[in-house]
């Protein structure tokens, strides 16, 4: 058989661009023959797909980070998987990847450099999409390149159970820090403290979340790792301490939107009286550093000190609605979909 040749893929598809969340209507699925490769390309086997708020804002016109996809166009978004055929000097068959696959079970890479191979990880491939991937390079660079903290330092992350924050809570551990969790229910609440070495965990869904802040935080915050934006972002700014720094990683609050600007924190005038600093990043500014933090959390998931929290759920279907499920909070830690079962691995 000809490389390549006589498998189907079967790829998630925009359909219509949805007015909120995206829904049954957005996407469909289509199927078609794997081409066969030209020189220079490779063809990678996604085992597990990645989920991330700001895949919504790829399906809706006046998308912020990418350009907008086409009706039509193939789901983008991020996977690990094998690659299973390669006309690329740069990499074999067998190696395993992560890169910008989209939502499909067969990708036809031309760029080797748009990928990175996994090198370090010890368990699972998943975690090329969650804590070893783009997930944990965000919390790895947000905190330690950003928000820096300090032995003893109070860090509080919101969207503290999720993928990105279920990482920065361990990490602000093995820092040194006491890490304080905002999340959304009480079973969340648990595993932030339970699971995640969190001191305390906000409901802030149940609780007043600038009073338990108070209460919990007398002496301020000194980093906040913010996912969420809106209200909350407005009460880690109430409650921040003299020359606290806040990273601004995302604002999922904001994000189901006709493509309008976040709304801004009315109180932002407090950070100049504090000497608060407020950090933006985009970990694909970090891409030429992503070896040093994959090497370092490798070593703290096989050391114990770092776990991987995933919400994994089966089957390529599941795509749109694990996607939906994202903005009402269903997810406890990185939410990743496995389409196919996980490749054999001489050594790993
Ligand atoms: P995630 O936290 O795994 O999933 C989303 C979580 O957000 C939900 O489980 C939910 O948890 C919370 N949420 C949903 N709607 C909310 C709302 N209206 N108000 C408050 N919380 C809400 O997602 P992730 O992939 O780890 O991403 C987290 C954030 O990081 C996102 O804002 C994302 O855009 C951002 N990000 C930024 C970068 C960067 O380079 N700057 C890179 C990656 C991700 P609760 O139940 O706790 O509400």
């Amino acid at each position: 058989m000809t490389e390549g040749a006589a498998r189907v893929n079967r790829r998630w598809r925009l359909k219509k661009r949805p007015a909120q969340n995206v829904d049954d209507d957005t996407f469909e699925l289509a199927t078609a023959e794997v081409p066969e490769l030209d020189d220079g390309q490779f063809l990678v086997r996604v085992c597990y797909l990645s989920l991330a708020p700001v895949m919504r804002a790829y399906v809706i016109d006046g998308g912020v980070i990418e350009s907008p996809l086409e009706i039509g166009d193939t789901m983008r978004g991020r996977g690990v998987g094998q690659v299973i055929a390669s006309k690329t000097a740069a990499l074999a068959a067998g190696d395993i990847v992560h890169g910008p696959f989209g939502w499909q079970e067969y990708a036809l890479m031309d760029d080797a450099d748009a990928v990175i191979r996994m090198r370090h990880w010890s368990g699972s491939i998943s975690a090329g999409v969650g804590v070893l991937g783009i997930t944990g390079m965000s919390a790895y660079f947000g905190l330690f390149d950003k928000g820096r903290p300090q032995a003893g330092d109070v860090v509080l992350v919101s969207g503290a159970v999720g993928g990105v924050g279920s990482v920065v809570g361990q990490l602000a551990r093995i820092a040194g820090a006491y890490p304080v969790a905002i999340c959304g229910s009480a079973e969340k609440c648990e595993v932030a403290v339970g699971e995640l070495g969190y001191t305390a965990a906000v409901n802030y869904k149940t609780d007043d979340v600038r009073g338990r802040l108070a209460e919990l935080c007398p002496d301020g915050v000194d980093v906040f790792f913010d996912n969420v934006g809106g209200d909350i972002l407005e009460a880690g700014i109430a409650t921040m301490a003299d020359n606290g720094r806040i990273v601004v990683c995302g604002a999922i609050s904001q994000y189901l939107t006709d493509g309008s600007a976040p709304r801004g924190p009315s109180n932002y005038f407090d950070i100049v009286y504090r000497n608060v600093s407020m950090l933006g990043f985009h970990v694909y500014a970090y891409r030429d550093r992503y070896p040093e933090a994959e090497r370092r959390m490798s070593e703290w998931l096989r050391d114990g000190r770092l776990r991987a929290l995933e919400d994994r759920l089966d089957g390529l279907e599941q795509m749109p609605a694990a996607l939906a499920g994202l903005f009402r909070g269903d997810n406890i830690g990185k939410r990743i979909v496995q389409i196919a079962p996980e490749p054999r691995l001489a050594d790993g």
